[in-house]
């Protein structure tokens, strides 16, 4: 059980992880941190909070776990805040959704306290953001990912470890590059793809008749391109480099696809479209 959290960066994620600790009784005191009182206040109305701070290095006094559940271009600065204020024994966490920029933000910010920081990425999550977005069981059933570096603190991966299984997630570790390339093709690319499909649409002159008849198959497509475009700024520029090279690999699967209409060619795609069906229906599980 743990004492004290303090959640910095109380929206979806962060208030998500407070209601369901709370849920389980898995935590006594839960403080936020943010830059907007009347949130934070919200926060304690909903019971996702029981106090706040608005100054970062107060709300981690005495803390014995802090979560940073920020956008990732906020990290450097919010951890950069807390460092002295830290306790020797705290343990910190983050849920971004890029590993490596934090690591960076954390080994050129955290000085001694990087051994008590694990980073971790809840797979969960909704396109709503906010406070009041949070609920209690996003996490239950989904995986949830450590990638410790080598001279991480085991005691510290333990209490994070056993926080997110609190929360009913399933916890994985994996290297800090391995979670940036997979997460860049089952995360970033559909998010970039439904972002730029609705940004193509919006711009045509017809557009109003476009979406007029837009039906299921457009809503389960780009229900995602209504998430926090900060997020996804920030994800972009943190994950760039995995993200490129396969928007890369997209355009020229693309090509394919635009080459055998240009073609005439009812075989290619065919078999393009069955084998994606048959990709499709083997993940049972989403
Ligand atoms: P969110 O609902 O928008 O919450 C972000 C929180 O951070 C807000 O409470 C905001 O509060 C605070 N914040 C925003 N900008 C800040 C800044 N510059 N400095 C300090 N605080 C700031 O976003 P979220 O969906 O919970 O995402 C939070 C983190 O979780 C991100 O790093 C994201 O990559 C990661 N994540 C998201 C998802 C998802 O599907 N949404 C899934 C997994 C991981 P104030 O405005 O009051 O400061």
């Amino acid at each position: 059980m743990i004492e004290h959290l303090t959640i910095i960066g109380v929206g979806l994620i962060g208030s998500s992880l407070a209601l369901a600790l709370k849920q389980q009784g898995f935590v006594k005191r839960v403080t936020g941190c943010g830059r907007t009182e009347a949130s934070l206040q919200k926060g304690v109305e909903l019971g996702v909070l029981d106090d706040y701070s608005l100054a970062v290095s107060e709300a981690v006094a005495g803390a014995d776990v802090v979560v940073l559940a920020v956008p990732l271009g906020a990290m450097h600065s919010t951890m950069r805040q807390m460092a002295a204020g830290l306790d020797a024994n705290t343990v910190v966490t983050d849920v971004g959704s890029a590993k490596a920029s934090v690591v960076e933000d954390a080994r050129a910010t955290l000085g001694e306290h990087m051994t008590n920081f694990v980073p971790g990425h809840p797979i969960a999550g909704t396109e709503r953001s906010g406070v009041e977005a949070g609920f209690a069981t996003l996490y239950q059933d989904r995986k949830t990912i450590l990638t410790p570096e080598a001279d991480t603190n085991p005691q510290a991966i333990d209490v994070v470890t056993q926080m997110w299984q609190a929360t009913g997630a399933d916890v994985e570790t994996m290297s800090v590059e391995h979670h940036d390339h997979v997460l860049a093709a089952t995360s970033h690319l559909p998010h970039m793809l439904a972002f730029s499909l609705v940004s193509h649409l919006s711009k045509m002159s017809d557009q109003d008749e476009i979406f007029g008849y837009a039906a299921g198959g457009f809503r389960d497509f780009t229900r995602i391109a209504a998430s926090d475009p900060v997020m996804w700024r920030d994800i972009c520029l943190a994950n760039g480099d995995a993200l490129l090279s396969l928007i890369e690999g997209y355009k020229l699967e693309l090509d394919h696809v635009s080459q055998a209409i240009r073609d005439n060619n009812p075989d290619a795609l065919y078999e393009l479209f069955r084998d994606a069906k048959h990709t499709r229906e083997q993940l049972r599980n989403l």
